[in-house]
């Protein structure tokens, strides 16, 4: 009888997940195994709150795997040693993945891989689980990396968008005896110090959760996505990004949900299918381009001036610069993991353009805040903000972000429901509140320096060192 071990990294799911397929096709037993080794993952290990996502992740996964008849089992790194335990162990002849894209991921599972082979004698196979298409599939006409978005997405298009779908399995051939493992809860995923209340309150992570909100989003929202997508007050986007992320749900299981909805061929439909894009391109990036978590992808902005960070940094973090939007986006992350489309590129403009401080200070706060911090797609949202990525916004287009909280939440839903103190003001000072008149603010009940700060920046000055700044720049790169 022979045996696949399928490891499980980010691809917890039992639906369209190729890897247990590869084992259920061509083994006779499955024995699904997690290693847990996050310092394989370099600077870029999981932060606190992606902590806590995979801590219930993986209980989920574990409850599921344990109905269909083959528990998972749960070891500790290092990742060779555990699989190379795992195979003395249970004598399988096969271990099965899911491919991951960060840098140091890809050079562990190509040493991995040949060791598998080479040295332990084993089928050692790899799938793709989590991209609609593998980052070294398209290239643009001179055969380089695509550095644009919209051809890119178009190259997408043209090749067709996957929509095969492996089935869920409903069983599934487990050991008789699986070998011993690590219960989740010994992982030491949860903080200490629990402020996951706003995730529990916001969160199911697993399978059933994504899928759940998938069916949700896809009855409920996507027929106005384009509309309803920048209202930041409203629940207008999908918000399956850190199910995405953890793999418990797969960008096809999307595509396909769209299409049998009759949506794909709307505008929301291929509206919201772009996005799925901007994950694509992401990977594209991160692969062809892995120096970007730490450099920027346009080398001219290596010589910025950024600013040491100090008490505006702090300011920041904790939704406290004064300035209304900013805030509501920086308390919204705390308290739930996960901020606003809209709201991270002007919270991102804010810290990288008006403030001049590093994007990487910024990415580090997101990787460690945000449920679905995603080393692709957070370097691309930075880079791209701080417009020294690819495709990026011009650096002289600075988001004011007065003006986008007058646009994108004009009644100041948004604001009133995560600065509750600025809640008795007017709508048309909700954002700019050091503007408006001293009664106004009075009969508000808002004391600007007491009961919230005064703006730590003042927002047209700030714009204009900025792109002083970015000038310099330009001028000492062209006598370089
Ligand atoms: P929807 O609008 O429903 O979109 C569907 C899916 O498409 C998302 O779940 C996501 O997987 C993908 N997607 C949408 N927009 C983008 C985008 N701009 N780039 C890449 N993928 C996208 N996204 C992350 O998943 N992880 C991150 O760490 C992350 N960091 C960001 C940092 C900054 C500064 C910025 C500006 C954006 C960042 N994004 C990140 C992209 C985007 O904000 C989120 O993907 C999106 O808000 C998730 O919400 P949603 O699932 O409701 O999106």
């Amino acid at each position: 009888m022979s045996t696949a071990i399928v490891w499980f990294r980010r691809d917890l799911r039992l639906s369209d997940n190729p890897a247990l397929r590869d084992a259920l096709g061509s083994f006779d037993r499955v024995l699904p195994v997690y290693v847990h080794a996050p310092e394989e993952e370099g600077e870029w290990a999981p932060g606190g709150a992606q902590r806590w996502w995979l801590h219930h992740s993986l209980q989920a996964l574990a409850e599921d795997l344990a109905a269909c008849g083959a528990p998972l089992v749960i070891r500790g790194g290092p990742t060779r040693e555990a699989l190379g335990r795992l195979l003395d162990e249970t004598g399988a002849a096969a271990v099965l993945w899911n491919r991951l894209y960060e840098p140091a991921l890809i050079e562990r599972d190509r040493a991995l891989k040949h060791w598998l082979r080479e040295e332990r004698g084993v089928i050692a196979r790899s799938h793709n689980a989590a991209l609609l298409f593998e980052p070294w599939e398209v290239a643009t006409g001179q055969g380089e990396p695509y550095r644009v978005f919209t051809p890119f997405w178009r190259a997408l298009e043209r090749r067709g968008l996957p929509h095969r779908l492996q089935p869920r399995p409903r069983r599934l051939p487990g050991l008789a005896r699986p070998p011993r493992g690590e219960r989740v809860a010994e992982l030491g995923l949860l903080p200490r110090v629990r402020w996951d209340a706003g995730l529990e309150q916001t969160w199911q992570p697993g399978e059933a959760g994504a899928q759940n909100r998938l069916d949700w989003f896809v009855e409920e929202a996507l027929a106005a996505y384009d509309a309803g997508r920048d209202a930041p007050a409203e629940d207008g986007t999908s918000g399956l990004s850190p199910w995405l992320h953890c793999g418990e749900i797969g960008p096809r299981q999307v595509v396909v949900a769209v299409e049998n909805a009759g949506l794909a061929d709307t505008s929301d439909g291929r509206r919201f299918l772009a996005e799925l894009g901007w994950r694509e391109f992401a990977h594209h990036l991160l692969y062809h381009y892995p120096h970007t978590p730490g450099e920027p992808l346009d080398p001219k902005f290596a010589a910025f001036p950024w600013q040491r960070p100090g008490a505006e940094l702090t300011a920041w973090q904790a939704g406290r610069t004064g300035i209304p939007l900013v805030d509501a986006g920086m308390r919204q992350l705390w308290h739930s993991g996960w901020m606003h489309n809209r709201v991270r590129m002007v919270v991102a403009s804010l810290l990288t353009k008006n403030l001049r401080i590093h994007w990487r200070e910024g990415a580090r706060w997101f990787w460690d805040t945000l449920v679905d911090a995603d080393l692709a797609s957070n370097t691309l949202g930075w880079q791209w903000t701080a417009g020294c990525g690819a495709d990026a916004a011009p650096f002289f287009r600075i988001f004011n972000p007065v003006r986008q909280g007058e646009r994108f939440d004009p009644d100041g839903a948004y604001v009133r429901q995560w600065v509750p103190e600025l809640a008795g003001l007017p709508d048309r000072h909700i954002h700019a509140p050091w503007q408006a008149p001293a009664e106004v603010l009075a009969a508000a009940g808002v004391r600007l320096g007491h009961d919230y700060p005064e703006p730590i920046v003042d927002l047209k000055g700030s714009r204009q060192r900025a792109l002083d700044a970015f000038e310099r720049m330009r001028r000492d790169a062209r006598q370089a």
